[in-house]
């Protein structure tokens, strides 16, 4: 999959800009603040219909402007197609696929393949089990647009039984009721651990090579914890424990007045030589890990939708050290690749662009 170009109106700082992209290495480079990384922003939105800083729709229009467009041509399939994304300021959004209307978000999903690196994505390892859902979810969207679907309907059951939980009496009404939530999300639930689970068995084996090359043998493995505690392997019925953690957890359910289980608490431990990353790697050992998983994300990609996805990185070859931006431009040799720097890095880039001020000139 190649970025072809893209045109960028009213959003951020930006008011009316076409990048033509060269189909392998590109680098914008500039000053701090002159928009580099709001060109990231606006091609990740391709990927997954929002901002990857969790910023408001609204923010992501331009100071004083009603609405911001997006519009990408990218070869999917071996053909060019055009996408074309609406932010309005009263906060809605609207997506355009060759010029149709896309009316579901599962529509939306899985047309723009992107992987994106930036600094942050530390947090995977540091921060708590929603950094490392999230990195599945939102890989999973772009191999699975169904899931996105398995997701929405997951959270509005769990919001549901939440509401009925707070104001539960115990009649004999919410009991039946109670127990008709809980059957729908016992189906729900696993449908969303296993698929998490079966991403990152794929995940591991690919992720285990490349953390083996960068460090010179070091072993990464994962551990998937469903509902946040039961470590499962391929061998588990995923409905049947959830079955019995949904009839075990209602005492303590109504003592906390939300649920105290579910895939909502789902998690993953990385492990380097099997101790947890989180708590005993070196910040070399997190950075190694990332790549090791970001760039696995790539290829389970590729190898699922069978096309090379787009490789974004914001800011991260300050980031690394010599041997790790090495390893990750050589793995993604003849992929296309847009990255930001504050130098032009003379190095790489086939194709450079000088942002100033929200303008950006081919150089
Ligand atoms: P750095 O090298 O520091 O990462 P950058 O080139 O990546 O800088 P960006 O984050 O892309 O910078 O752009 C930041 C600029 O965009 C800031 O000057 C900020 O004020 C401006 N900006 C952000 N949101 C908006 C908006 N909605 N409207 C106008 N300008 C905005
Ligand atoms: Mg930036």
């Amino acid at each position: 999959m190649k970025l072809k170009s893209i045109t960028i109106e009213n959003f951020r700082n930006i008011e009316n800009e076409t990048l033509l992209f060269s189909p392998e290495t590109n680098l914008i480079f500039g000053d701090n603040a002159q928009g580099k990384t709001n060109v990231i922003e606006a091609i990740y939105a391709f990927s997954h219909a929002r901002s990857f800083r969790r910023a408001k729709e609204k923010e992501l229009i331009k100071f004083e402007k009603d609405r911001a467009v997006l519009s990408a041509v990218f070869e999917e399939k071996q053909r060019d197609v055009t996408f074309e994304i609406i932010f309005s300021k009263k906060g809605s959004k609207e997506f355009y696929y060759n010029g149709m209307r896309l009316e579901k978000m599962r529509d939306f999903f899985g047309h723009f393949l992107s992987v994106l690196f930036v600094p942050e994505y530390l947090k995977i390892i540091k921060n708590g089990p929603s950094e490392r859902r999230s990195f599945i979810d939102s890989a999973l969207c772009q191999i699975k647009p169904l899931f996105v679907s398995s997701l929405f309907s997951y959270h509005r059951l769990c919001e549901e039984k939440n509401a009925l939980i707070k104001n539960f009496h115990g009649t004999e009404e919410e009991k039946l009721l109670l127990e008709v939530y809980n059957e729908k999300l016992v189906k729900s639930a696993s449908k969303i651990s296993a698929e998490r689970f079966s991403y990152l068995s794929r995940l591991e084996e690919s992720a285990k090579s490349h953390f083996e090359k960068m460090s010179g043998g070091d072993e990464i493995s994962f551990k998937y914890l469903l509902s946040g505690e039961i470590q499962v392997d391929k061998t588990a019925d995923f409905e049947e424990i959830y079955k019995n953690l949904f009839e075990k957890s209602l005492e303590n359910d109504i003592r906390l007045s939300r649920m105290s289980c579910g895939a909502q608490l789902d998690d993953v431990e990385i492990l380097i030589n099997k101790k947890s990353a989180r708590s005993f790697a070196s910040q070399g050992q997190m950075r190694s890990a990332v790549v090791a998983l970001k760039l696995s994300e790539g290829e389970v990609i590729e190898s699922t939708m069978k096309t090379s996805p787009v490789y974004l990185f914001d800011d991260i070859l300050s980031e690394l050290d010599e041997k790790r931006r090495e390893y990750i431009l050589n793995s993604l040799h003849g992929k296309q690749v847009i990255i930001t720097s504050c130098m032009k890095e003379e190095n790489f880039s086939q194709t450079a662009f000088y942002a100033e001020k929200g303008t950006y000139k081919k150089i």
